[in-house]
């Protein structure tokens, strides 16, 4: 037979949205406390791990994705996520990680994230590591905060910086259009934008809406639709007004929802079933690249 350490390991984790994001005040040290509502949605990023001489990372986009910005060197999340579980377990075992991704990057998507979580689990079954899952939550978590996401997926709560992920019971399949564009933005500028908005004003502490976590339980979209938030959005859309047009045509093509995507640009558009995110998608069209997804799905898995 042949093993899992020549043939390597792949894994497949996917994108997040946040469904609400609750920014607190900022603190001295720059931080600011997140309640926030993930959800996991289609889009994947696959990490491939082989026994190799050296360490090295390769990249390529699934169609339409284009992956100028995702660096192959030391700074690659995927590579930082294997050499860190190697250092902390004493493995003296370089890989090769592939990745195939599927999630537009420098999105608000976390696809980085994704690989950095993928390429977790699969160093750790590549290792025969056999470590808990709360070990790899803890390492995940020392690499980024939406990286625990990564694993967990679903739809989750975040607190802290995001990184302290607790499951949320979900009984519903929401259909997703989520608008991207070729211009990121900048995370620090929006989060900056958002400081000089509430200057002077006492900023409470956040908290995810118990609406939105009923509308979960209850798998019911359309109260859903009246929970979501985000409130980093008035910020990322003094920065980028132009964002406010996509998101009253999709509120004009019936979308139940629109909203920005944690500090944008993307836009998700929240629809009743898959035609009808399909025609939603339509009417975005002109404005950026519109893709048709559903949510949640699962945090990484081998494949
Ligand atoms: P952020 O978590 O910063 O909001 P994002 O979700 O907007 O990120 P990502 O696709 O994760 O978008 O990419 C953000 C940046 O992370 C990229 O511009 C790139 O420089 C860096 N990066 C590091 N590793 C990766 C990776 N494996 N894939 C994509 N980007 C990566």
């Amino acid at each position: 037979m042949t093993s899992l350490h020549e043939t390597g390991v792949t894994v497949r984790a996917p994108a997040k949205i946040n469904l609400h994001l609750g920014v607190g005040p900022v603190r001295p040290d720059g931080f600011h406390p997140l309640a926030t509502a993930y959800q996991a949605i289609s889009l994947f990023s696959t990490v491939t791990a082989t026994p190799a001489d050296d360490w090295a990372v390769t990249c390529t986009g699934q169609v339409g994705i284009d992956t100028a910005g995702v660096p192959l060197d030391d700074t690659n999340l995927a590579l930082r996520a294997a050499k860190l579980l190697a250092r902390e377990h004493g493995v003296d075992q370089p890989v090769a990680l592939h990745l195939d991704k599927g999630i537009p990057v420098a999105g608000g998507l976390a696809g980085g994230s994704a690989d950095g979580a993928a390429a977790l689990l699969a160093c750790s079954l590549l290792w025969d590591l056999s470590l808990p899952p709360a070990r790899l939550l803890e390492l995940a978590g020392e690499l980024g905060s939406d990286v625990p996401f990564g694993l967990v997926g679903g739809s989750a709560s975040g607190h802290g910086r995001g990184e302290l992920v607790e499951p949320l019971e979900d009984h519903g399949r929401y259909d997703w259009v989520v608008l991207t564009f070729d211009t990121g933005m900048s995370t620090p500028a929006v989060y900056a934008d958002f400081d000089v908005l509430h200057e002077g004003v006492e900023v409470p502490d956040p908290e995810i809406p118990p609406a939105l976590v009923a509308a979960l339980r209850a798998g019911d979209a359309r109260a859903l639709a009246d929970a979501v938030g985000n409130d980093l959005q008035p910020a990322s859309l003094r920065l980028r007004p132009q964002l406010a047009e996509p998101l009253r045509a999709g509120l004009d093509a019936s979308a139940y929802a629109a909203l920005v995507s944690g500090s944008g640009p993307t836009c998700l558009f929240l629809c009743g079933d898959p035609d009808h995110a399909a025609s939603v998608a339509a009417a975005l069209s002109p404005y950026g690249r519109a893709l048709v997804c559903h949510g949640p799905v699962p945090g990484a898995t081998v494949l």
